[in-house]
């Protein structure tokens, strides 16, 4: 297929003097030109280790991909070299982060900072840099931003410090963008800024973005598809108003039922029992059937593979169907 982005069966585990984490488990997700695809699991799930797979930064070791491919524009990025790699992280895949304080250098002003990779990479004089880089201010949306290039990170607020990562992130006019729990560390209100801008600047600049989160409510109006992510495998795949109207792995499923909804009264929120596994000990069998409250004899026994839906989503769950038939009414 011709995806501007596939990930291709990704195997990675971290060595630690403790055993082997099993951390992502024959993941593989894909993305088209202008499109935005959720990835969606609690903490431990494996989902910024695929994204910082792709971009080429794991730590490694104790990190080791044991196989599988990362196609961009049909090129396999783990065959390159690291100059290689050099040329794409940054240029054609950036990535942005939740702790926009601790990405960003605490003795620099912001304008310097958002123009560094103008002038290194991009070769720029000083003045050009200074004018793209206010450009890019404007474009991320903070207010008088000529008068503000010389400002440290310290004097900016949580949001526009995010806003500032994300003009850094748009100095290259990457294809994709890769945001790993944006708006985490921020309040309600700027959280759901940050996501309007992200939702802004993916079409106006036809950027394809992969959204890394573990909140479901964020996603909603943002993305096209989600990826549900456990245990390092990707549980659920769907059309984001499929996976919506009727989930099809019972994780989902917990999920949607535990967000608290605006026009229901009283209502009792669910939660998922239990805790995510252990990576060294994932369990036998559905590494969900501990706390599934679906669970049968095969679940424990029997690792479940996709299964296709009709509507083209996939399930990793013996009872898929069964499920999606449940939560549909
Ligand atoms: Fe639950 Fe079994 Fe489906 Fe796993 S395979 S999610 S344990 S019903
Ligand atoms: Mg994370």
């Amino acid at each position: 297929g011709g995806h501007l982005l596939d990930v291709r069966d990704l195997y990675v585990e971290f060595r630690t003097g403790e055993g082997v984490a099993r951390v992502i488990n024959g993941v593989s997700y894909h993305l088209d030109p202008g499109e935005t695809l959720a990835v969606l699991g609690e903490s431990g799930s494996g989902k910024s280790v695929t994204a910082q797979a792709i971009m080429g930064i794991l730590d490694t070791p104790p990190a080791v991909i044991r196989s599988g491919q990362i196609r961009y524009q049909g090129r396999d990025l783990l065959a390159l070299s690291e100059e290689q790699r050099r040329q794409v992280r940054g240029k054609e895949i950036a990535m942005i982060f939740q702790d926009a304080l601790s990405a960003l250098n605490p003795v620099f002003p912001v304008g310097w900072q958002i123009g560094e990779t103008l002038r290194h990479r991009a070769g720029m004089s000083r003045a050009d840099a200074r004018r793209r880089v206010i450009e890019l201010m404007d474009l991320v949306k903070i207010p008088a931003a000529a008068k503000r290039l010389g400002d440290y990170p310290h004097q900016f607020s949580g949001g526009m410090r995010q806003r500032v990562m994300i003009a850094m992130a748009l100095a290259m006019e990457p294809k994709v963008l890769i945001a790993d729990e944006p708006t985490t560390a921020l309040d309600v209100t700027v959280q759901a800024q940050i996501m309007d801008l992200l939702a802004d600047l993916r079409r106006d600049l036809n950027m394809a973005m992969i959204l890394i989160t573990h909140d479901l409510g964020v996603v909603a109006g943002v993305a096209d598809r989600i990826a549900v992510m456990y245990a390092g495998r990707i549980v659920e795949h769907a059309d984001v108003r499929a996976l919506y109207r009727a989930p099809a792995h019972p994780y989902t499923k917990g999920l949607l039922e535990s967000i608290p909804r605006m026009d229901v009264r009283g209502q009792e929120l669910a939660t998922i029992k239990g805790l995510p596994p252990n990576l060294m000990r994932i369990p036998s069998g559905c590494p969900f059937h501990p706390r599934c409250p679906y669970v049968q004899q095969v679940c424990v026994d029997v690792v479940p593979h996709d299964l296709v839906l009709g509507d083209g989503r996939t399930s990793a769950c013996h009872f898929a169907q069964e499920v999606r038939d449940d939560s549909a009414h």
